[in-house]
């Protein structure tokens, strides 16, 4: 099946899951992941339509997108990997959202980088919810207080929580705490729910899922 067909699909899906959770399938923002996927590849899905995409890393994403960007309107890019402080400065540059804010130093580097060149990047807080210690993510203990930071007193545009449920659990109870967490600091955004799971995180309160094999395939182990 081709991009187009793979897109229109899972947007009805994820229509289908949100009008099942009483709620609009204009709610739900589709992020298509196209990390390790080639530029031509990626303009399947802009010429079907797409606007909003996923990349992991500043790198390769550095590789695709000024040119796509220049090819077509609208574009929104999502950083969804882990960000090194070193390289804020091209994350600012490049990016339209940054999901993965993690840690006061971090998050430091990107007001200061911000300020400078003059943009407000809307940012998700990631949450590492299963404490997972190869995993990016403020820890669960840690977040009130990250959160405080963050938006009190570096003024970033934080839309909402970004979290990736270990991989081999249940995710709900995961979306249930991330649902919590934003709800009691009055944050309207929740990035959670990948291709095995967006369903279920349309359930908890996404507003963002973020899909990558559904939409564009098995991903190549090598570009
Ligand atoms: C790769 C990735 C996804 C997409 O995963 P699929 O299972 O291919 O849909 C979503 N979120 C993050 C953070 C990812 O790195």
């Amino acid at each position: 099946m081709g991009i187009a067909e793979n897109l229109s699909q899972v947007k009805d899906s994820i229509a289908e899951a949100a009008i099942n959770a009483g709620r609009k399938a204009a709610d739900v923002d589709l992020v298509a992941v196209s990390k390790v996927h080639t530029a031509d590849t990626i303009r399947e899905a802009l010429v079907a339509g797409q606007r909003i995409f996923g990349e992991n890393r500043v790198q390769e994403a550095q590789g695709k997108w000024p040119d796509l960007k220049k090819d077509f309107e609208g574009v929104q890019l999502h950083l969804i990997g882990s960000l090194q402080t070193n390289k804020a400065k091209d994350a600012v540059e490049l990016f339209d959202v940054i999901e993965t804010v993690d840690r006061p130093k971090l998050a430091r580097a990107l007001a200061k980088e911000m300020e400078k060149q003059g943009k407000s990047l809307d940012v998700y807080l990631q949450i590492n919810t299963g404490e997972e210690d190869q995993k990016g993510g403020c820890l669960p203990a840690q977040a009130d207080d990250f959160i405080k930071l963050c938006r009190d007193e570096l003024n970033l545009s934080i839309k909402g929580l970004m979290c990736i449920p270990p991989a081999n659990e249940e995710p709900s109870m995961h979306f249930a705490f991330l649902r919590e967490l934003s709800k009691r600091h009055n944050l309207p955004c929740l990035s959670m729910g990948m291709s095995g799971d967006f369903e279920t995180a349309i359930r908890f309160g996404a507003t963002s899922v973020r899909v990558g094999t559904a939409v564009f395939g098995t991903r190549p182990k090598k570009l």
